[in-house]
């Protein structure tokens, strides 16, 4: 396990990925924490990361609130200083690594790529398709 993470960025997605959110509920309508978020995001502050929350919600302060609420530590919301530093388009969130529940990591090979998009269930999703079979 790499124990320097330091000047990495590591952009995170909100909804399924920090709070619950099997589907969804509203603008402020947050679920509790998933199981060691909080856990994660405190190894990776101390191993020197710079954790961003990227998030399509616009209400940006409620997503704030809910970070401290919960004690999540990060330190950004939607935003990098990469794309400042480096002059990039503020459309995407320069990061190192990103986690996302919808996320596939593409590895070099299209068509292992392809079929795990074509056969791609959110985690969230696949709970409740398991839990009405049952
Ligand atoms: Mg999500």
């Amino acid at each position: 396990m790499p124990t320097d993470m330091k000047g990495k960025i590591v952009a995170i997605d909100f909804d399924s990925t920090i709070s619950h959110c099997p589907a969804w509920k509203g603008v402020g309508v947050f679920g509790k924490p998933i199981v060691n978020a909080k856990w994660a995001l405190e190894r990776l502050k101390d191993m020197g990361a710079l954790v961003v929350i990227y998030t399509t919600r616009r209400e940006i302060p409620l997503v704030a609130a809910y970070m401290k609420e919960n004690d999540l530590p990060y330190d950004y919301i939607n935003f990098s200083p990469r794309n400042v530093e480096q002059k990039l388009s503020d459309k995407k969130i320069a990061a190192d690594i990103y986690i996302d529940d919808r996320n596939i990591a593409f590895r070099g090979e299209w068509k292992d790529t392809f079929l795990e998009a074509v056969n791609f269930k959110r985690w969230e999703k696949k709970d409740q398709e398991k839990a009405i079979s049952k």
